[in-house]
């Protein structure tokens, strides 16, 4: 299935229709790579978004009342068009956001299959009807759901919205990110070809303020799932709250790698720089702050001044680039930013800083940047950059590296580095955070993902991500039939 769509014009797929682009209003889609045009979306308004929550409101009773089976044996069928389009996604990808190709392929596809399978699973284990007390109790689900998703790791948090939301029995009408809609409009495509009712699934491309705000004030919307920054999730809780919707908000980070004295220093860099650098530094749950003991800090900042050299910037559609460009030139500027002021506010840089990248001018490249002596009194420990920076800060005791790691506003992840287990459960337990990865583990799509404080809250993946999709009935004074 492999499709390009430069030149062209997607229509929102709105009850199992392609609407067309004549006429309309639209959103190019650029490389960040190199600025070409790589495709263009229609740009959505109020009145799109009504239609679409229309048709998904009209097929939900029915698909409610499929069967959990029916449901899953749909959704494998989706799994096995993504599988088949493998290379098409990955492809569209790197031209739009600029993932490095085989980047793209293993990890933001192959992400996405995992993240499917695992709901999969999930669904196949609950168990909808039990009996308690007096009552007998119904697991249903919440009806239709509004997914609004950001670009970094597009095809992975449609994959875990929309798939729990159907697989509980939900419709669904995604907004996904204006910088990346490209690999939204192929899945809907694979949606189609794997037979989904229309009404089931829908796509209303635009920006933010144009359909997603309509999206979460629709009166028929019964809940929003949001990935994204903090800032924008804050006020859709707002804007959600009118019609007193479900809301489940996965937003930003500032994840600390607490390394403890008796870390392997070598394997620890690669692992805090590969969790800093992958993606472009443009993961939500990246390593961004390493809190280093004292005694361990010139020879780790050492090696990995020496590892970073491996994340030389290059063109995202060469086979041996792992580090490509960010996804916008805003988002260069951005990170630019950040770096300047953590400079002018007295850190040290180790390697990197806000040049362009020589050779790479025409595009949203950045050198990896790696800081010593970042104090909590300096923005960058602070601000999440979402770009390839590193912060390093050395500390004396644990209590004082753990209090280090907890001062954040955020609470999404973090990771210890130790050689013995249980002193790093110990350290993992104190930290404030929804996920805490040892000694350089990773996302485990199989484990509730989420924050704590305003890293969002409920969660996603596995069972408890597709539990996030349903409501809960009590029959009172009834059995099982
Ligand atoms: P963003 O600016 O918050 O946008 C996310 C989505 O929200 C986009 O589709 C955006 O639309 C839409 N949006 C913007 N304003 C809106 C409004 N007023 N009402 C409704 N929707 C609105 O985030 P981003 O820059 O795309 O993504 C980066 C952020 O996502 C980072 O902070 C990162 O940490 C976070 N993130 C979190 C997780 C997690 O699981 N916790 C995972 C990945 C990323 P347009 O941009 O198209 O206008």
């Amino acid at each position: 299935m492999m499709r390009s769509f430069a030149g062209t014009v997607v229509g929102h797929y709105i009850n199992g229709q392609w609407g067309s682009g004549q006429g309309r209003e639209v959103i190019e889609v650029h490389s960040p790579s190199d600025g070409r045009a790589v495709g263009a979306v229609v740009a959505g308004t109020a009145e799109d978004v009504n239609k679409a929550v229309d048709a998904a409101s009209s097929a939900f009773p029915a698909w409610a009342q499929t069967s959990p089976a029916e449901r899953i044996r749909l959704v494998e069928r989706l799994i096995i068009e993504i599988e088949r389009g493998r290379e098409a996604l990955a492809s569209v990808l790197t031209d739009e956001m600029g993932s490095p190709l085989a980047f793209a392929r293993a990890a933001q596809v192959g992400v996405a299959v995992a993240d499917l399978r695992e709901l999969v699973a999930a669904a196949r284990a609950h168990d909808s009807e039990w009996e308690v007390s007096n009552s007998l109790v119904i697991s249903e689900p919440v009806g239709v759901v509004a997914a609004i998703t950001p670009w970094n790791f597009p095809l992975h948090q449609i994959s875990l919205k929309v798939g729990a939301a159907l697989l509980a029995g939900c419709t669904v009408v995604l907004k996904p990110s204006e910088i990346a809609p490209l690999n939204a409009a192929m899945l809907a495509g694979m949606f189609e070809a794997a037979g989904f009712p229309p009404g089931v699934f829908n796509v209303v491309f635009g920006n933010g303020e144009s359909v997603g705000d309509p999206l979460v004030t629709h009166p028929k919307v019964d809940m929003v799932t949001f990935t994204g920054s903090r800032n924008v999730g804050e006020r859709i809780s707002i804007r959600a709250s009118a019609s007193i919707k479900r809301v489940t908000l996965e937003l930003g980070g500032k994840s600390a790698a607490v390394i403890l004295d008796d870390a392997h220093v070598g394997d620890s860099v690669s692992a805090v720089l590969r969790s800093a650098f992958a993606n472009t530094g443009q993961t939500c749950a990246a390593l961004t702050r390493v809190l280093v003991p004292s005694s361990l800090r010139d020879v780790w900042i050492k090696q990995a001044l020496d590892e970073s050299r491996k994340w030389t910037p290059g063109r995202p559609e060469e086979e041996s680039t792992i580090l490509g460009p960010l996804a916008s030139a805003q988002q260069l500027e951005r990170v630019r930013q950040h770096i300047r002021r953590a400079i002018q506010d007295g850190a040290e840089v180790v390697t990197g800083g806000a040049g362009m990248v020589t050779g790479l001018e025409d595009g949203a490249f950045v050198y990896p940047t790696i800081f010593n002596n970042v104090t909590p009194q300096m923005q960058l420990f602070h601000e999440e950059v979402f770009g390839p920076v590193l912060a390093i800060t050395s500390y004396e005791t644990i209590e004082e590296a753990v209090a280090l790691a907890n001062d954040s506003i955020y609470g999404l992840s973090g990771g210890v580095f130790s050689a013995d287990d249980a002193r790093a459960i110990d350290v993992a337990r104190q930290m404030r955070t929804g996920t805490v990865g040892i000694n350089g583990a990773g996302l485990d799509v199989g484990a509730p993902f989420g924050g704590y404080k305003q890293s969002g809250n409920g969660r996603e993946c596995g069972t408890l991500g597709f539990e996030e999709f349903l409501e809960t009935k009590s029959v009172m004074g009834a059995r099982k039939p």
